[in-house]
């Protein structure tokens, strides 16, 4: 922890920004109704960044909240059916106010709803991450939620805590803002201890941290700390910084911008070291691609591998798999998440990416590994 004058990033300074929004934020508990005005003041903020070439992406609940009342369902916890049924009601609402918000600040929203397969089954997270990509390079706004409807019980986040770092990982963003109705992260609970001071910045999630998010029996803890706690780890360790703000005040990111109170997680890691020690040590390669001299050159001054460069492949592995690269004498010169499977791949190698959709019969990426997907030995 350190003062927050001498380490607090600055706002502007982030290029890919995931802001998740709470329920209590959008949906007024007591008229069950959606704070348009608030809406309208976050997506100015949200304007501001994405006009200043920030990539916006925005994880939102509300679905179950606003379904929930149309359906004249009870307040409090929901049986399962009753919580996919609301979210079904809800969340057509919810994309569209979304839709609206953004549209009159001139950006274009885009709906995904994700499972937890979805962050957690490679084969699914690169779909997923490429239609965030796409979604972004064409300078839209994914606007994000869980899919409700068909979550179970078992699989599930349930919190869009988790889900946001997750997104926040999977986009290879560097920031990711927790909008809530608490300030941040304090040394004690401040409804009951006077004496409790707001974190400013907390440089690496210890023990000592966790334990001020709260136990169980904590009335702090159930406002969500400990799965903003969580979601901390995630992304810091995926990259990217995150920070908590009290969403409620009027131009939330302006205040934060502004210096307003809040708790920053620091990453001492970017986006793309993080992924590429993901790969480089998490993974069980599934197996490899044997490379010719002068790919070997081209990878090591930066470039991706295209099938040109392939000598050799081996193992039955699928598109998204871990596998290892090796040079012509057969030493492991790196690893990295493969873009076709090993039957196709089988077909293109040796050959020019000009050739794959005529080899294949469909359009595929041009490079079999992608530079962002690839660690080299000293990376
Ligand atoms: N996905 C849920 C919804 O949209 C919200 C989960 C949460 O609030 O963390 O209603």
């Amino acid at each position: 922890m350190t003062s927050p004058d001498a380490a607090t990033p600055s706002l502007a300074a982030f290029r890919r920004i995931v802001v998740k929004v709470g329920s209590s934020l959008l949906v007024d508990p007591s008229e069950a109704d959606l704070k348009r005005e608030w809406l309208a003041q976050l997506a100015g903020d949200l304007a501001e960044l994405h006009r200043r070439g920030a990539d916006v992406l925005v994880v939102s609940s509300g679905a179950v909240a606003l379904g929930r009342s149309v359906l004249g369902l009870p307040r409090g916890a929901l049986p399962l059916e009753d919580s996919q049924a609301a979210a079904a009601v809800g969340q057509i609402a919810l994309a569209r106010v979304w839709a609206e918000a953004l549209g009159d600040r001139g950006m274009v929203a885009g709906q995904i709803l994700l499972t937890l397969g979805d962050t957690e089954e490679r084969r699914r997270y690169l779909y997923a991450r490429e239609c965030l990509t796409r979604l972004l390079d064409l300078r839209a706004v994914p606007v994000i939620n869980e899919n409700d409807t068909v979550a179970t019980a078992e699989i599930r986040y349930g919190d869009n805590d988790r889900l946001a770092a997750r997104v926040a990982a999977m986009a290879s963003a560097d920031l990711l803002v927790l909008l809530s109705d608490v300030d941040g992260l304090y040394t004690a609970d401040p409804g009951r201890d006077p004496a409790a001071r707001l974190i400013p910045v907390v440089a690496r999630v210890t023990a000592a941290i966790e334990a001020m998010a709260g136990g169980a029996a904590s009335q702090f803890s159930r406002g969500g700390m400990r799965t903003k706690i969580e979601a901390a780890k995630i992304a810091t360790t995926g990259g990217a910084h995150m920070v908590i703000a009290d969403g409620r005040a009027p131009s939330p990111l302006s205040r934060i911008a502004d210096g307003g109170p809040c708790t920053w997680f620091l990453t001492p890691s970017t986006p793309m070291t993080a992924r590429k020690k993901w790969i480089a040590g998490s993974l069980e390669p599934k197996g490899c691609v044997h490379v010719d001299d002068g790919a070997a050159r081209a990878l090591a001054s930066g470039k991706s591998l295209l099938p040109a460069g392939v000598t050799r492949i081996e193992g039955g592995f699928a598109r998204g798999d871990c596998i290892l690269i090796r040079n012509a004498r057969g030493g492991e010169i790196g690893r990295g998440l493969v873009t076709y499977d090993a039957s196709d791949a089988a077909q293109i190698i040796g050959r020019s990416s000009r050739d794959i959709e005529g080899l294949l019969g469909f359009k595929g990426p041009d490079e079999i590994i992608h530079r962002d997907d690839m660690a080299l030995g000293g990376e």
